[in-house]
This record gives structure tokens, sequence and C-alpha cells, in this order.
């Protein structure tokens, strides 16, 4: 097993590296140039970000989440970076009418629309499951039924541009691990509804892409706080994930796994030996310090 962890996961990953970040070489910003773009969850984390790295690629942007103060600030900045134009819509994913408004908000402003970005998250716990069910529903309305919501509302223009939608998951949608089961579900279900909805796609001759971009540990400021006294991994940065997965959108991706070598391997490990990959994601935690609450 020692040796397996040394020397075996170290170039399997090397080997996945290379495959998944050859892949978007062909990238160039003009791809985004003029381009529609409504980004979830902007007001922090990964998707502002993405908000940044689309105005300095000249894109058009709508941006939303919940809190209108950080939104105006985010746009602003957007504007000072040179997006075609910027605007937010503040409201909470909680309701799938705002999803919908959301969408509605860029066909009645732009006409159109070219990439969907799906990235938003409703708050959890990183804790042991405390059986509140209850909260499992809203977390599947806020990170997942509103994804779907918008995507129904988007797809009569997305078919019209050929564009693209970009749905930001994470490992815990692809690999199960502890703390995590009701935000666990809600990413699972997000790969069984886009994956099948991609399929349809290619039955129906739809030019739409799905991208699913699965996600290791990020230095967002949330994410930090909520795991970084449990989890002993060193996060990856924020900027560059958000540019990876423009990237794996523009370029028509199925799948982005970022960080590329770590999530890979983890993935494809988990298909051939998952209950070798069951023991190696515990030794990644401080089971020790996390506290039934
Ligand atoms: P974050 O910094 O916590 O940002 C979350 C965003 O969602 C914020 O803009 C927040 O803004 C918005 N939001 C929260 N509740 C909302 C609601 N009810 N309605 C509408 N918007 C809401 O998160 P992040 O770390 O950047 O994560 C972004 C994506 O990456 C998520 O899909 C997450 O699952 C995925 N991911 C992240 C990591 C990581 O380690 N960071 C790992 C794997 C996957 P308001 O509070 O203003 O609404």
């Amino acid at each position: 097993m020692g040796l397996l962890l040394k020397v075996f996961i170290p170039l399997l990953g090397l080997a996945l590296a290379f495959y998944f970040y050859s892949a978007p070489k062909d990238f160039s910003e003009e791809m985004l140039r003029g381009k529609r773009v409504i980004v979830t969850g902007a007001s922090s984390g990964i998707g502002e970000q993405m908000a940044y790295h689309l105005a300095r690629m000249e894109a058009h942007l709508l941006l939303t989440a919940r809190t209108e103060a950080k939104l105006q600030k985010v746009v602003a900045r957007c504007l000072e970076l040179g997006a075609a134009s910027a605007y937010y819509v503040s409201g909470s994913m909680e309701n799938t009418t705002f999803a919908e408004t959301v969408v509605k908000e860029a066909e009645n402003t732009w006409g159109g629309l070219d990439m969907l970005i799906l990235n938003h998250l409703g708050e959890s716990y990183f804790n042991y499951f405390n059986g509140d069910v209850n909260h499992v529903r809203k977390l599947l309305e806020i990170n997942f039924l509103s994804f779907v919501a918008m995507t129904a509302s988007a797809l009569p223009m997305l078919k019209e541009s050929e564009g693209n939608i970009v749905v930001v998951s994470s490992v815990a949608g692809k690999i199960g691990s502890p703390f995590t089961a009701p935000y666990s579900a809600t990413k699972f279900a997000l790969d069984g509804f886009y994956s099948s909805l991609r399929h349809e796609f290619i039955i129906e001759k739809v030019n739409v892409s799905i991208t699913l971009c699965i996600l290791g540990y990020i230095n967002t400021e949330n994410a930090v706080r909520m795991v970084s006294h449990a989890i002993k991994d060193t996060p990856a940065p924020k900027e560059q994930c958000a540019l990876e997965i423009i990237k794996s959108g523009a370029l028509r991706q199925r799948e982005l796994y970022y960080p590329p070598w770590k999530v890979g391997s983890l993935v494809l490990l988990r298909a051939i030996a998952p209950n070798f990959i069951d023991s190696l994601m515990m030794s990644g935690y401080n089971v020790e310090n996390i506290r039934r609450t």
C-alpha cells in the first residue's frame, strides 16, 4: 500500500495531468469576446473570479447571487477590467421562479445567450449527517433544481446560439466522502441529470455543449473557513480554477477535473478500485477534529 501511494499515484497523476492539460491548448480569449454570459454565485469565490476573467475577455455579463452590495462591487470591477457590459440580478436560488427570472433578464437585455455558468451553492454543514431532511430538501432546491430550472429556461436561446452550459460540481459529486452527505447528494444529482441530457442532445442533434466541472479543494474564503481544520490537503488557487472552468466550457469539453492530476486520478481509481479510494479519502481527513453537532 505504501509503495502504491508513493509511486503509482504520482505516476498516474502525471499521466492524467498530461492528458487533461493537453486538451485546452487551442483556447483563445477571443472565443469569449462579445459573448453573452450568465454567471451564478458571482458575488464571491470562484464565481467572482470567473466574472473577472470574462470581463478581461470582453464578454457581456449578467451576474447573480443574493448579496446586492457584493454584486455591485463585482460589476463595477468587471466594467473597469473591460467587460462589454455588466449587470446583476440579486435574489435567492431557493426559489425556482427567481432562477427563471435571471434567464428572462438575459433575454430582455441581450435577446439571446451564449454561455450559462451554473456555479452557486447553498450553505450546508461539514459534519456527520444530522438527520435534518428539510435541510437536504432546501439544498436540493438551491444546488440542483435551480440549475435545472435555469437550463430549461435558457435552452431555447442556447440552441439558437449553439452555446454552452457549464455546471460546477465537485469531487463530492463523483466520489462519496464523509461529512458532506446533503451537499454530495445535490452534486451527484447534477451528474445524473446533465449526463442524461447530454445523450438527448446528441440524439436530437442539439448543438449545445454541457461541461461538468469536477473540482477538488479550492482556496475560496468559505471553503477554507469550513473545512481547513479537517482536510490535510492544500487548496488550489481559485483564480486558476475559474480560468480553467471558462476554458473547458468554451472548448466544449465533456468534463473538467481541477486540479487535474489530483482529481483525475481519484475519479479514475474510484472506477477500478473503490475500496482503495475509500481508504485513501479517509487518510486525507483529521476526523478527530470533527465534533458531532
Ligand atoms: P462561495 O465562495 O461560497 O460562493 C458561493 C456563491 O453562491 C456566492 O456568490 C453566494 O453569494 C452564492 N449563493 C449562496 N447561497 C445562494 C442562494 N441561496 N441563492 C443564490 N446564490 C447563493 O463558493 P465557492 O467555493 O466559490 O464554490 C463555487 C462552486 O464550486 C460551488 O458549486 C461549489 O460546490 C464548487 N466547489 C467548490 C470547492 C471549493 O473547495 N471551494 C470544491 C468543490 C466544488 P451570496 O451569499 O451573496 O448569495
